[in-house]
């Protein structure tokens, strides 16, 4: 069995769902098909959520409206025949009713859950709809019903199997199954996400839950790239990866893949496919336990960090210093991505400020404290490459006019991180593509 994923980009116009009606009935084995909200629609239901919670119903009503008449114009051409424009027109009228009884009922976070489910549930009604219309024999099985969190927010792997697995047995007579990326149910029961880009998520643990032959995700780019097309003149595919690459490549700033998506699929050694809808019979890239090439494979930026330097001759010869730094960090729920540290002084990255002042208030009384913003990781990222060292030389030649902020090396074998001043980065990426891949 395979499972595959389509992205809002994939879906965002009716003639793109037919297309996608097309790529999943190419070969007979049977899928999972896990589809996202239609392109935009998340952003408008968060629109709606913020204004709900900003008591500003005036224009949650609007955007909803808004929301609905495109919906409206999408279902005129994504079906043709009476009872399916009809059914449609119901699932139409369930969401958006439950938009509108939304209006009137105090914000929570719950509720705001609810509201961002909705695009899942119906680009994939409507998807259904569609296929039933085409005589495509298929079922809808719900994410809401086999997709949990456990109390910590993370997704609970052998529940999926548990689940999906029985609901699969009592379908065997089917061998197409649709369902929803993104929304799921934490501990409590509610209605809860994945985080923004979270499909692919769904997609990967599904895969792992029913150990699938490949999870193919499909977007409308040819795969992973070597460098960011929209900041180098020239770029090339990036046809293989290992999981541990595509990891790095994916937190440190390479869109086309949600960063824990990697996990699931490296767990149950599942490959994943990143596919293009647009060039369905383009190689796209492949990423699977082991890499079959080593040297560099692509560079990514990640923007928006942060660098905080404690600095402090008590921890000259200490030790636990930088326990009860990380201890700071915890209570704040923020992730650390680079660390560098000297006999008297640690540096480290956030890409979330939200805590910041608070942060910067409890580290004082550890010593002194810089904090360095509008930051860029550059991640150079390859199998193996820290076992190389003429990479490392060649780097550090290609980048030598920029200021470099801090280095990260050794942490893995695939990824040299440097810290650059944002201002920096467009230059670095464009001499890393010369210097490093001769584009
Ligand atoms: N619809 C959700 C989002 O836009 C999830 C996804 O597309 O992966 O973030
Ligand atoms: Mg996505």
């Amino acid at each position: 069995m395979k499972v595959m994923k389509f992205g809002g980009t994939s879906l965002g116009k009716p003639e793109r769902m037919h297309q996608v009606a097309q790529l999943i009935t190419k070969d007979s084995e049977p899928k999972i098909v896990v589809l996202s909200a239609l392109s935009g629609t998340t952003n408008a239901l968060l629109e709606i959520s913020t204004a709900i919670a900003h008591g500003d119903r005036e224009g949650a009503r609007e955007n909803i409206n808004k929301l609905q008449e495109h919906y409206q114009n999408f279902i005129t051409i994504l079906v043709e025949k009476e009872d399916a424009v009809l059914k449609a027109l119901a699932i139409l009228k369930e969401h958006f009713e439950f938009l509108n009884i939304i209006l009137s009922i105090s914000f929570s976070e719950a509720l705001n859950k609810d509201i961002l489910a909705q695009g899942e549930l119906l680009s994939s009604k409507l998807f259904s709809v569609y296929l039933e219309e085409k005589g495509i024999d298929h079922l809808l099985i719900p994410a809401l019903e086999f997709i949990s969190l456990d109390s910590n927010g993370e997704p609970m792997i052998g529940s999926i199997k548990v689940k999906l697995t029985q609901l699969l047995q009592q379908n065997n007579n089917k061998n197409l199954f649709i369902t929803q990326g993104y929304i799921c149910r934490n501990a409590k029961g509610e209605v809860d996400n994945l985080k923004r880009g979270g499909s692919d998520y769904t997609a990967s643990l599904i895969a792992g839950a029913i150990s699938a032959s490949v999870c193919e995700i499909w977007t409308d780019i040819d795969g992973m790239r070597n460098n960011d097309p929209g900041i180098v003149n020239k770029t090339i595919p990036v046809e293989f990866l290992s999981f541990d690459e595509a990891a790095e490549l994916a937190y440190f700033g390479a869109k086309i893949l949600h960063p824990a998506c990697i996990w699931p699929a490296q767990q149950y050694n599942i490959p994943v496919k990143l596919l293009n809808t647009l060039k369905p019979d383009a190689k796209g890239t492949i990423i699977q336990e082991l890499s079959k090439h080593n040297g560099v494979k692509a560079v990514a930026a990640k923007d928006g960090i942060t660098a905080i330097k404690i600095k402090s001759s008590r921890m000259l010869l200490a030790y636990g210093f930088l326990r009860k730094i990380f201890e700071v960090f915890e209570k704040y729920q923020t992730p650390i991505d680079m660390i560098t540290t000297s006999e008297v002084a640690v540096s480290l990255t956030i890409d979330n400020d939200a805590d910041l002042k608070k942060i910067i208030k409890e580290l004082k009384p550890f010593g002194t404290v810089e904090t360095d913003k509008d930051q860029t990781i550059i991640s150079i990222v390859g199998n193996e490459i820290t076992q190389t060292p003429e990479i490392l030389k060649q780097i550090f030649d290609s980048i030598k006019t920029i200021p470099v902020r801090m280095v990260s090396y050794g942490g893995s074998r695939h990824n040299v991180s440097l810290l650059v001043p944002a201002e920096y980065k467009v230059q670095a990426l464009q001499l890393l593509n010369k210097d490093i891949f001769g584009l």
